[in-house]
């Protein structure tokens, strides 16, 4: 792969991060802390907006491990546990963190991740991460003494070059290396898209429940409302292409209040609030790259894969990424006999996060798993297992793989119990997910 030629006249370094977002500022610190010299490049300045502010309890100990648990515990809306809140149901079903298999996980935070990452970025450059804002990468070539030359351009116009021994994709939704590779795909299983906003005064539950996430279906997919810090309330519509397609002249912010009147819960709980921020709309994010390595270079978080915000994944996936991908690149500059084994290691946890939550991700707008979602029992642990993977619990030794087999029988079970409502759910899905260009399909009611 070639980009355009590099010039002469560059900086060295061992490793070059592109991105300073969680992934990025994960893995350049703990690179640091190695002993490497470690460049980052980030295109925005911090603090900027970025949306993936609901956060899991299995976030906490990364934290810990990157010395920044105090600063994110006093920006965060702790968050106890999770709503949610069906159209077809008389009830709302609360799900508590604390009930999971593993008790010692019992909340997460909800945060702004203006301030997030901001500390994040902040906390790599007092490790010695040489960091670098406002400096977007613009070029990469794989030199043949394998070698890897970075050319970024900073936004006074002036440009730089690296070369370094490792290079890191932490690039988020603009999956830098994937584009230059060709080697990103639409999710051929899922395809959504989202219409966001920030809120005050908007209802919230009291005590505990106050930092809980929310999550409201409605017929044309879900919202989330997300509580933060100082009255401000992130509600997001995650949507279906066709129903985007009918946004026709409005204004984005009219077609988010129209979307928000069809949830008259969520329409309730929103009486009295008012927007304070720009609505800002993301369309079909549901990609995957076909490689997440080569021998010197990773692709980490987003920049990887990213399928649906539904489970509050995103930034713990991105977190894990950068703290598999610190000890995957250790390995590879420092025993290269080793680095085979290492990467295919990283391939294997890269692949886990996505796919386990996939299988929820895919199923949670079908009726019958609703009611599993609405009618929680715990048969064999199940509910405890559910919850763990609600809390991002999914890595090292967790013994809920079992009880979660349990629960996916159960699943394939109630369906085969009731054929027809499976078969309304998959057709549906099938036109949900559908190109919107695809005039063959109709909607079934
Ligand atoms: C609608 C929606 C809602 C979401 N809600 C949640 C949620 O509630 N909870 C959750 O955990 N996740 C959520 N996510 C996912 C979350 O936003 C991402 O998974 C997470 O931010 C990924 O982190 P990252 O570090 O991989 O990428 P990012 O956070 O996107 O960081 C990438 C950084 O790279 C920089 N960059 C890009 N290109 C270049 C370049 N060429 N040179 C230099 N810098 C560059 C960008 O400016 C950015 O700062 C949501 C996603 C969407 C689309």
């Amino acid at each position: 792969m070639q980009d355009e030629a590099l010039a002469t006249g560059h900086q060295e370094c061992d490793i070059l991060v592109i991105g300073g977002g969680p992934a990025g500022t994960t893995v350049a610190p703990l690179l640091v802390e190695k002993g490497y010299r470690v460049v980052l490049l980030e295109k925005a300045r911090h603090p900027r907006f970025h949306i993936g502010e609901s956060l899991l309890p299995a976030n906490l100990p990364l934290f810990e491990r990157l010395g920044v648990a105090e600063e994110i515990r006093a920006i965060g809306m702790e968050k106890w546990g999770a709503e949610f809140v069906s159209p077809h149901h008389e009830h709302t079903q609360m799900f508590h963190f604390a009930e999971a298999w593993d008790k010692s996980m019992p909340y997460a935070y909800q945060v702004k991740r203006a301030e997030f990452d901001a500390i994040l970025i902040r906390n790599a450059e007092q490790k010695g991460v040489e960091v670098h804002q406002g400096c977007k990468a613009r070029a990469v070539d794989f030199l043949p003494d394998s070698r890897v030359a970075i050319r970024a351009q900073h936004d006074d116009g002036r440009e730089t070059q690296w070369r370094a021994r490792f290079l890191v994709d932490a690039s988020g939704r603009d999956t830098f290396l994937a584009n230059r590779f060709q080697i990103k795909h639409r999710n051929p299983k899922h395809n959504s898209s989202a219409v966001y906003a920030h809120f005050a005064g908007a209802e919230r539950h009291q005590g505990q429940a106050e930092g809980h996430i929310s999550i409201f279906w409605f017929e044309h997919g879900w919202f989330w409302f997300i509580p933060m810090m100082n009255d401000t309330t992130s509600i997001g519509m995650v949507t279906w292409p066709y129903f985007m397609q009918t946004k026709g002249r409005r204004s984005i912010e009219q077609f988010l209040m129209d979307g928000i009147a069809l949830c008259p819960t969520l329409a309730g709980r929103l009486k009295e609030a008012r927007l304070i921020n720009q609505v800002e709309a993301t369309g079909n994010f549901s990609y995957v790259s076909e490689r997440n390595h080569g021998p010197n270079y990773l692709l980490l978080g987003d920049a990887y894969a990213f399928i649906d915000p539904v489970f509050s994944s995103g930034v713990l996936l991105a977190m894990k990424s950068g703290l598999i991908g610190a000890e995957t690149i250790d390995t590879c500059l420092r025993q290269p006999e080793a680095a085979g084994a290492a990467l295919k290691r990283f391939d294997r946890l890269m692949r886990h996060g996505p796919r386990e939550f996939s299988w929820f991700i895919y199923r949670v707008t079908n009726p019958i798993m609703r009611d599993f979602f609405m009618y929680p029992r715990n048969l064999f642990r199940v509910k405890e297992a559910l919850l763990s993977v609600l809390a991002g619990d999914i890595y090292g030794r967790t013994p809920i793989w079992g009880s979660l087999r349990v629960f996916k029988g159960l699943y394939y079970l109630a369906n085969l119990f009731q054929p027809k409502r499976a078969f309304m759910g998959w057709k549906r899905r099938r036109c949900n997910i559908r190109h919107v260009d695809d005039p063959t399909l109709t909607v079934p009611r």
